[in-house]
């Protein structure tokens, strides 16, 4: 089975107007004019606020949203469901972001919680695990990974398992311009891997999306992505330019190819 590539722009709270965020758009969908993607897909994360002005995205590029409230409807101020996320035509939902752990207290449970609930109404959720610079310097990684993805994976069935996209970012990575190794993503991966192999079975492993975000930027994709194995990345910064967005999806796309390829030698 030919897999799918994703890169997925998370834009946080970045564009002050409509008309910032327009303009935005507009010159995301020329970069996309005239491209097809097989093997990719694209993700856009915009603010709650602009959500509506991302409808009809050219093919090959949904909607997703940065965060949700678990709960359907109701007194819950300030805060947005996942029926309204899916209404509005939202595929995926970015959960457990280590900003909002840091900034808006988020736990483990809180995390399991809202993953809990984009399953109930199918969206796709894109949680964030990573571990902190100084849970590194202590050797720490594989602990606290284990415990952000055994609070969101325990006692879900296989099918709700495999919905789940995780993106292993390291919070030291976000924003910073260092990167881990190719060999500290694969080692990741193959720890994910393990995890969900032991939890569930080697085909739900198989099929459950894994990503790297963290300073990602065009040039390093190889090193942080084909060769680490990974199954697509999670952009920050760089997903602010629509140029740099697309480019990452084209890369992917002729990387899908090129293995396509090898498959058929
Ligand atoms: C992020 O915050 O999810 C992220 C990956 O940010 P950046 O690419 O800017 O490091």
């Amino acid at each position: 089975m030919q897999k799918t590539f994703y890169v997925v722009g998370n834009l946080k709270m970045n564009m002050l107007s409509c008309d910032e965020a327009g303009q935005y758009l507009s010159v995301l969908k020329r970069e996309m004019r005239g491209r097809e993607f097989s093997f990719t897909q694209g993700v856009i994360c915009p603010s709650f606020l602009y959500l509506s002005l991302f409808d009809h995205l050219p093919s090959g590029l949904t909607k997703g949203a940065q965060n949700l409230f678990p709960e359907k409807s109701g007194a819950y101020t300030g805060e947005i469901s996942p029926v309204m996320l899916k209404n509005d035509g939202v595929t995926h939902v970015i959960l457990g972001h280590s900003e909002r752990r840091l900034y808006a207290g988020e736990t483990d449970e809180d995390v399991r919680e809202k993953v809990l609930a984009a399953l109930k109404y199918h969206l796709v959720p894109v949680v964030c695990i990573g571990e902190t610079k100084e849970e590194r310097a202590r050797e720490e990684t594989e602990e606290v990974l284990l415990r952000q993805v055994k609070a969101v994976f325990d006692g879900l069935s296989k099918l709700q398992a495999e919905s789940i996209m995780i993106a292993y970012e390291p919070r030291w990575a976000i924003g910073t311009d260092v990167l881990p190794t190719t060999s500290e993503i694969l080692q990741v991966r193959v720890f994910l891997r393990k995890f969900l192999t032991e939890t569930f079975d080697a085909s739900v492993a198989e099929r459950v999306v894994i990503l790297y975000g963290g300073s990602v930027k065009s040039s390093f994709l190889p090193a942080i992505s084909w060769e680490a194995q990974v199954d697509g990345v999670l952009v920050g910064r760089e997903s602010l330019f629509p140029y740099e967005l697309v480019k990452m999806m084209e890369m992917f796309e002729n990387e899908a190819k090129k293995e396509k390829t090898k498959k058929r030698i």
